[in-house]
Order: C-alpha cells, then sequence, then structure tokens
C-alpha cells in the first residue's frame, strides 16, 4: 500500500486516514493490522526515574481491547529488557512484546525469540557497561542502566555541564570500537554494531502473525532507535511521537504527544470492538 506524500502532520488528519482504512463495508477491510509501540515516551510520558512511569488503567484497557479485537495484533517493542517491561504492562496473553531493542520478543502460545547473537554480545556488554559506570559514577545526576545487549546512560536529573561531560567520555569510549552511540530521550543509548535494532523486533513479529506480508503495519515511536522501525516498514503507517523539527525522522506522520497517541488507541480500540 502506498500512502500520499506529503503526509498529514495533524491528528484528526491521522485518525482520518486510519479510519477510512478499516472501513469494514468495503472488502479490503478483512486486511489485518498490525500494531507496534514504543513504550517510552509512546505510551507513557518520560519521568524522572524510569521506575516512576505510570501506564495509565484506560490506556490499559483500550490496549488488551485492541489486542483482542477481530483483526488487530498489538506488540509493544520497548528498548527496556523484557522482565522490566513487563513490571509495567499488563500480563495479557494476546499481547507481543520485545524488549532490549529487538533482542528479546515474547508473543502469544509461547512464543519466544532472541536474537542469535544476543549471548556474545551479552558478555561483552557486561564489560562496556561496567566500564562506563567507572567512566561516568562521579557526574551529577548521570547513571548507566544495563541491559542485556546495551545499556542507557540517564541524565534526565544531571546539570548540563555534566551531560556535556557524559557526552565527551561516551564518545571518546565508543570512538573505534564495536559500540555505536545514539542519542535517546534524556538519555544516550550504547549499543553493539551487530547487536539487535528494534527492525529484527519488527520482523520477527511480522514473519509469526503476518508471514505474507500483507498487514497494514503501524508502528509509533518517538525515539531515535525507533527509526529502525520506521525504516524496516517502508510501505507502512509509521508515526513520530513528538513535532520538534529537530529530530528528523523517517516516520510517515508526526503527532504532538503521548495523550495523542492514548486518544488514537482509545478512538481504535472503539473503533474495532464495536458491533
Ligand atoms: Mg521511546
Amino acid at each position: 500500500m502506498m500512502w500520499p506524500t506529503p503526509m498529514p502532520h495533524h491528528n484528526h488528519d491521522l485518525l482520518t486516514v486510519l479510519l477510512r482504512h478499516g472501513n469494514r463495508s468495503v472488502p479490503s477491510s478483512q486486511q489485518t493490522w498490525l500494531w507496534f509501540f514504543d513504550f517510552d515516551g509512546t505510551l507513557v510520558d518520560l519521568a524522572p526515574h524510569p521506575d516512576a512511569v505510570k501506564l495509565l488503567p484506560d490506556l490499559t484497557d483500550d490496549l488488551i481491547r485492541l489486542a483482542t479485537a477481530p483483526l488487530q495484533t498489538v506488540a509493544i517493542v520497548s528498548g527496556r529488557p523484557l522482565r522490566d517491561l513487563t513490571r509495567h504492562l499488563p500480563s495479557h496473553p494476546a499481547l507481543w512484546l520485545a524488549g532490549d531493542h529487538g533482542a528479546e520478543v515474547r508473543g502469544p502460545q509461547s512464543f519466544v525469540w532472541r536474537h542469535p547473537s544476543q549471548e556474545t554480545i551479552e558478555d561483552e556488554a557486561n564489560t562496556v557497561a561496567l566500564d562506563l559506570h567507572t567512566r561516568v559514577k562521579d557526574l551529577p545526576g548521570v547513571w548507566v542502566e544495563a541491559k542485556a545487549t546495551s545499556m542507557s546512560i540517564h541524565y534526565r536529573q544531571a546539570p548540563q555541564a555534566a551531560i556535556v561531560n557524559l557526552n565527551r567520555i561516551l564518545r571518546e569510549y565508543c570512538w573505534g570500537s564495536t559500540w555505536v552511540l545514539k542519542p535517546g530521550q534524556l538519555c544516550y543509548e550504547v549499543r553493539a554494531t551487530n547487536g539487535p535494532t528494534k527492525a529484527d523486533a519488527v520482523r520477527v513479529i511480522r514473519g509469526a502473525v503476518d508471514p505474507q506480508g500483507t498487514s497494514l503495519c503501524l508502528a509509533w515511536g518517538d525515539d531515535v532507535t525507533d527509526e529502525d522501525m520506521f525504516l524496516a516498514l517502508p510501505t507502512g503507517l509509521t508515526v513520530k511521537v513528538g513535532t520538534d523539527a529537530a529530530f528528523p525522522t523517517s516516520a510517515r506522520f508526526r503527532v504532538e504527544s503521548v495523550a495523542t497517541v492514548r486518544e488514537i488507541i482509545h478512538q481504535m480500540a472503539r473503533y474495532w470492538t464495536q458491533s
């Protein structure tokens, strides 16, 4: 399916597009829809600490309604490790979950997948996380979150001078190594160059749910790492959360905020479950 360009960058228009494609009075309405949502900054607002995020109860209900509606599949694709992600999400057999930027995927009927290079990268990632911790531990408000195959270095509460220092330390550390530095939302991501990305999660889930590749894929995310999802879905409906032009995107739509995403999910959950 081709989308017209330029796409409207307005959530009302986006909802109109979605409803038009969901028109159940035409035969193409038999098309399955495959929703990919990033978690932090997409389904939940960022909080001073990653543990403090709150998935609103209404959104939880809407996600489950959408995930169990006919023709709909819902996947949450996060940078968080699965064990962490599952502490914040409802445990529901219909939901697909991908953690650690596509290193691990879990789905209905005990579906489990791990990125083939995960184990090799895991050992090295441990060492890198310890190294980085040593280098940044004296910077106020900065801390390293070690994940299985990558790490996030958070600076949500750091003063500007510490952030500048952090950037320098990380650039020096990654330069010429097999580790790459990516800016995240109020954090830096350090990832193996040959490691998993969210595109892996998209491919694995799509391969399991929609082997023919005929689904309408909808991907939503606010981060640089979500660009991998957008690029993996060149004919999909891809949506960047955030309208700041300083953050370029290959997504076809932009929406303003997490609240907009929530509202659209609410409308679509209603739409797909109305009789
Ligand atoms: Mg995010």
